[in-house]
């Protein structure tokens, strides 16, 4: 067992820190105060290797793992702890890794290298209203016209339009619809990719609803109707009604590196804490010199060390069944390892984040002092974002106690 990174390692996180400290971190309370990703940050983040990272290079993507991709995430989420960029990066490097998987190779010569150079994005579009955290309860209907797929319903929380739309080439999402009887629920479900700036996509056959987020803003996300959307057979992912079990494959691998981003932006927010601590004086002496704060601050730093090394630890597993094709690893280890690092990191960011804007005291009330921001981007994978947290515990129980009993 060795706990020190590789040299490859080292250097990359130095390269990514090094980006990071010059466009990211400058920019980071822009991006979250205005809503807005500037299209060339993200060219320039495919252009260093940190976009869709694990994109093969037969597609001009860097065939990174998905280790890497979680030292380039905390990295980010270090530097931007609102957590847009970091959460744009790990989007593009699970939905697009999983298209690259089991699209055909029409659909993926045509948009994985736009993906690459950090023209175009990749979301999801699962979640319904009425459905919520069950995924295989899907309305949205796709009907097969000859070659084409028409696409008809509503999805209630999508992220990015307003990021695809603003990338020259755009992008679109992973969608889930259905194809077959729904009484057969997981097992007539179909994945597509439905592109926005297709011709017939734009013009009045998807319509947006926007979200008023209340953090990590430069990620809009809109109700999205599809209005008799037509989707060439060719961008069908995987097999017809085999498209529940592909995407538990993306938001597996999204959930492997969501630990990473939330225990960066949780490291920010307690080393910013700890320099705070040390030169606010209250009653003649540093708060920090006070145990009621320094003990705190022991076990957060304890707390935050053990998860992260569960969240690389959910990245190893990943690589050993998606990049070392490792045989001692099966999907369920992905699914369980994802799952328990997404529930362990995202809800420790958001107890550091509480915790370190009470030793700000009142300042921390105001956006002027930032952990605020971090604080609502990480609260975002409580809530629900790529899962619940009792998802999470359904999906843990499930494998670790048996499905015949949970
Ligand atoms: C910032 C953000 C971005 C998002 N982006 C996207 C996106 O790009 N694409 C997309 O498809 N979706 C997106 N979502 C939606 C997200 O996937 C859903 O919020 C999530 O799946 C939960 O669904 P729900 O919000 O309807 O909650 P519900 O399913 O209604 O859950 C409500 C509560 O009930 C609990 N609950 C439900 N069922 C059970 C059960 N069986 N046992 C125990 N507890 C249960 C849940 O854990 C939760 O606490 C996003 C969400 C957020 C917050």
């Amino acid at each position: 067992m060795d706990f020190s990174e590789s040299p490859d390692h080292r250097v990359f996180r130095e390269s990514v820190r090094e980006f990071c400290k010059r466009y990211v971190e400058p920019v980071w309370i822009e991006i979250d105060e205005s809503g807005v990703i500037d299209p060339d940050l993200v060219r320039r983040m495919a252009e260093n290797g940190i976009y869709a990272l694990t994109l093969s290079e037969e597609y001009s993507g860097q065939g990174g793992t998905f280790t890497e991709a979680a030292i380039a995430g905390e990295e980010l989420a270090y530097h931007a702890p609102a957590l847009s960029l970091a959460v744009l990066f790990i989007i593009q490097s699970s939905w697009p890794y999983v298209f690259q998987l089991y699209g055909s190779d029409e659909a993926r010569s045509e948009v994985l290298p736009e993906v690459a150079r950090g023209r175009a994005a990749i979301g999801i579009a699962s979640t319904e209203a009425h459905g919520g955290s069950d995924v295989s309860d899907v309305r949205l209907l796709a009907v097969r016209e000859g070659d084409e797929w028409v696409v008809t319903g509503e999805k209630s929380m999508v992220s990015l339009p307003g990021v695809i739309e603003s990338l020259p080439w755009g992008g679109g999402w992973f969608t889930i619809a259905r194809t077959g009887d729904p009484r057969a629920k997981h097992n007539t479900i179909t994945d597509f990719l439905v592109l926005m700036k297709r011709k017939g996509v734009r013009d009045g056959s998807i319509s947006f609803r926007p979200w008023t987020e209340i953090g990590r803003k430069g990620l809009d996300t809109s109700v999205v109707t599809f209005n008799g959307t037509r989707v060439p057979d060719a961008f069908r992912i995987g097999d017809v009604n085999g498209g529940f079990r592909i995407a538990m494959e993306g938001f597996n691998l999204a959930r492997s590196m969501i630990g990473a981003i939330t225990v960066g932006s949780a490291r920010w927010m307690l080393d910013a804490g700890r320099e705070w601590i040390k030169q606010r004086v209250v009653f003649g002496k540093p708060i920090a010199s006070y145990q009621a704060i320094s003990f705190r601050f022991a076990d957060l730093a304890k707390e935050l060390e053990a998860a992260r090394l569960l969240c690389y630890k959910a990245a190893w597993v990943a690589d050993k069944y998606y990049v070392e094709r490792d045989g001692s690893v099966d999907l369920g280890d992905v699914a369980l390892y994802g799952a328990m690092s997404k529930l362990k990191c995202a809800a420790l960011a958001v107890e550091i984040g509480h915790e370190v804007m009470k030793w700000f005291g009142g300042a921390a009330y105001y956006k002027e002092t930032p952990i605020v921001r971090a604080w609502l981007g990480a609260l975002s994978y409580v809530l629900g974002a790529e899962g619940t947290e009792n998802m999470m515990r359904l999906i843990i129980a499930r494998r670790l106690i048996g499905r015949e009993y949970v």
